[in-house]
C-alpha cells in the first residue's frame, strides 16, 4: 500500500484544510500485525493548535446561528459519506490489530451515531419556567457550550471519536478532535475526510493527531470551554486536576474491570459463550470487557469447562491476512503489561486453564483460576483477551465480590430466573448493567458513561446528549416598565 495514498498523509485539518503541520512533524502509522508502516500522519504542533482553535471560534459562532435543520443536513451528509467510504474497513483492520466485523461494527455504530445527533438537533430544548414577575416571561434555554475539546483513545477509534463529534456539532458546538498516536488516521483524520466530503463548514472540526502534548495543550488552551476525554483512569485524572484548576466543563469516559456474574440457575452453555465474547472480544481490548468472573459453586465445573473449550477453539492472528477470531495486542508497552499481570497472579497461586502464552503481541485467549483477589490481575483494568474466573457460594457473596472494586462501568447478571437475576443487577454499584447478556454493549441512544474510576461528569448517548453539550441559560423578557428604590 502506498503509504501516501490517503489525502490526509502527513498533515492535520485545520480550518477546513489538510495541511502540513506549521514546524513539519510527522508520525507513522503502523499495521499492528505486520509492524509495517502503511500510512503516515501529521504531528500537531502547539501553533496548530492555537490556529485551530482561533479558527474554530469563529466557526463555531457561525454554526451554533444557522437553523437546526442546516446542522442536521450536514450529518447527515457525513453520515452517506461514511455508509459509502471505501478503505474504511482496511484501515481500522491495520491501525486497531482487529477483525473485519469490529471494524464493519464501528462503521455501522458511527453512521447510528451521526443519524440520532442529526435527530437530537431539532429536539425541542428548554422550558417555560413560571416566574413571580408580573409581565414577564422566563425560559430556560439551552446554548452551546462553545468549543469542546475531544481526546480519544485507540481502542473503537472511529465510534469513540464520531458519538462525541456528531452530538457535540448537533446541539451547535465546534470540536477540537486529537486521536491516539496510535490511530490518527481512522480516529482523526479519515473523519476530517468524509466531513471535507459532505461539505460540512471550514472549521467546525478541527483534528490534531498527536501524543500528550498536543492533549496537555488542548486541556489548558483558554478559548477551549469543554474537555471531553475517553481513555486510561490515569490519564483522566490528571485532565481533571487540570481542568478542575482552570474550572472547565469535563466529561471523563475512563477504564473498567467489570464483573459477569454467573448465578447457579444460569444456562451454562449461554453463559460461557456470553462470558467468552465479554473477556475475548476484540483482545479483551475495551474498557466494558470482563474482567472478572463470577461464577455460582453449582455450576462452576461446567462453566470453566465450556469457557475453556470455547477459549482453546478461537484462532489468533493477523486478521487481513488470515481466517482469525483474535488480532494482536496493540503495542509492546501493552502486550507487557498484560504478560505481568498474570505471570504476577500465576505466581502469586492462579491456575492456568487455557492459553497463557504468546506468540509476539499474538495474545493466546487465557482462562485462569484460583486469582488472589489482591493481585492487580483481579483489581485492575487488563485489557488482553485473559479471563479470570472466581468461584462463589450464593448471590450474596457474588454481589459482594462484584462490588468490591474502586471501578463502576457495567456488569452482567446471567441466570434462567429473569426476575432473580434483575434483582442482583439492582444489587450492583456500576453506571450499566446486563441481565442475561454480554458487558460490551453500547446503542446511540443509551447513557453510556462509569462512575467512581470509570468516569466523571456526564453520559453519551440519547438525551443525556443535551445536558452534556449544552449550557442551561435562564432568559426573562420583561415587557413592562419596573421600578426599584433608587
Ligand atoms: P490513554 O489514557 O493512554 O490515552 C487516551 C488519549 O489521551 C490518547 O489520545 C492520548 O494521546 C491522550 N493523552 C495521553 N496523555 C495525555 C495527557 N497527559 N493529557 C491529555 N491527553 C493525553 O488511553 P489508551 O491507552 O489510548 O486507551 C485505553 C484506555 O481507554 C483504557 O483504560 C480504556 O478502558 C479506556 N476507554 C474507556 C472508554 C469509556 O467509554 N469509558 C472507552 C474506550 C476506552
Amino acid at each position: 500500500m502506498d503509504k501516501h495514498q490517503h489525502p490526509w498523509a502527513d498533515c492535520v485539518f485545520v480550518d477546513g484544510r489538510f495541511q502540513p503541520p506549521l514546524d513539519g512533524g510527522r508520525s507513522d502509522i503502523r499495521d499492528k500485525s505486520t509492524d509495517e508502516v502503511f500510512a503516515t500522519a501529521g504531528d500537531a504542533s502547539a501553533a496548530d493548535v492555537d490556529a485551530a482553535a482561533a479558527s474554530a471560534v469563529t466557526a463555531q459562532r457561525d454554526w451554533a446561528a444557522r437553523g437546526h435543520g442546516e446542522r442536521a443536513a450536514v450529518l447527515r451528509r457525513v453520515a452517506a459519506a461514511l455508509e459509502s467510504a471505501t478503505g474504511l474497513v482496511e484501515l481500522i483492520m491495520r491501525e486497531t490489530g482487529c477483525v473485519a466485523g469490529k471494524a464493519e461494527y464501528e462503521i455501522s455504530a458511527a453512521v447510528d451515531e451521526l443519524t440520532e445527533a442529526a435527530a437530537l438537533a431539532s429536539r425541542p430544548v428548554g422550558e417555560v419556567l413560571r416566574t413571580s414577575h408580573p409581565g414577564r416571561s422566563s425560559v430556560c434555554e439551552r446554548v452551546p457550550v462553545g468549543l469542546v475539546a475531544v481526546i480519544t483513545p485507540w481502542n473503537f477509534p472511529l465510534v469513540l471519536g464520531m458519538r462525541v463529534i456528531a452530538p457535540a456539532l448537533a446541539l451547535g458546538n465546534a470540536v477540537l478532535l486529537k486521536p491516539s498516536p496510535e490511530t490518527p488516521g481512522s480516529g482523526g483524520l479519515a473523519i476530517a475526510e468524509l466531513f471535507a466530503r459532505a461539505g460540512a463548514p471550514a472549521g467546525i472540526l478541527q483534528v490534531l493527531p498527536g501524543g500528550e502534548r498536543v492533549g496537555r495543550r488542548l486541556v489548558e488552551h483558554p478559548d477551549v470551554a469543554m474537555v471531553h476525554f475517553t481513555g486510561s483512569t490515569t490519564v483522566g485524572r490528571e485532565i481533571a486536576r487540570t481542568a478542575g484548576s482552570l474550572l472547565k466543563r469535563t466529561s471523563l469516559e475512563l477504564g473498567g474491570n467489570n464483573a459477569l456474574l454467573v448465578l447457579d440457575d444460569a444456562d451454562v452453555d449461554q453463559a460461557a459463550m456470553i462470558g467468552a465474547w465479554s473477556s475475548f472480544h476484540y483482545q479483551g481490548q475495551t474498557c466494558i470487557s470482563a474482567g472478572r468472573h463470577i461464577v455460582d459453586r453449582r455450576v462452576a465445573e461446567a462453566y470453566l469447562r465450556n469457557l475453556t473449550d470455547r477459549a482453546a477453539a478461537i484462532t489468533v492472528g493477523d486478521p487481513l491476512r488470515q481466517r482469525t477470531g483474535l488480532g494482536p495486542i496493540i503495542n509492546d508497552a501493552q502486550l507487557a503489561r498484560a504478560r505481568r499481570l498474570l505471570d504476577e497472579a500465576v505466581a502469586g497461586g492462579a491456575r492456568v486453564l487455557t492459553g497463557g502464552t504468546n506468540d509476539g503481541r499474538f495474545f493466546r485467549p487465557t482462562v485462569v483460576v484460583d486469582v488472589d483477589p489482591a493481585s492487580a490481575l483481579w483489581t485492575e483494568e487488563i485489557f488482553a483477551p485473559i479471563a479470570p474466573v472466581a468461584v462463589v457460594d450464593g448471590a450474596e457473596q457474588a454481589v459482594a465480590l462484584a462490588n468490591d472494586t474502586r471501578y463502576g462501568l457495567v456488569c452482567s447478571v446471567l441466570g434462567a430466573d429473569v426476575h432473580r437475576a434483575a434483582a442482583v443487577a439492582e444489587r450492583l454499584t456500576c453506571a450499566m448493567v446486563h441481565v442475561n447478556d454480554a458487558t460490551p454493549q453500547d446503542e446511540a441512544l443509551a447513557p453510556f458513561g462509569g462512575i467512581g474510576d470509570s468516569g466523571l461528569g456526564g453520559r453519551a448517548g440519547g438525551d443525556a446528549n443535551l445536558d452534556e453539550f449544552t449550557e442551561r441559560r435562564w432568559r426573562t423578557v420583561t415587557g413592562t416598565p419596573v421600578h426599584y428604590p433608587y
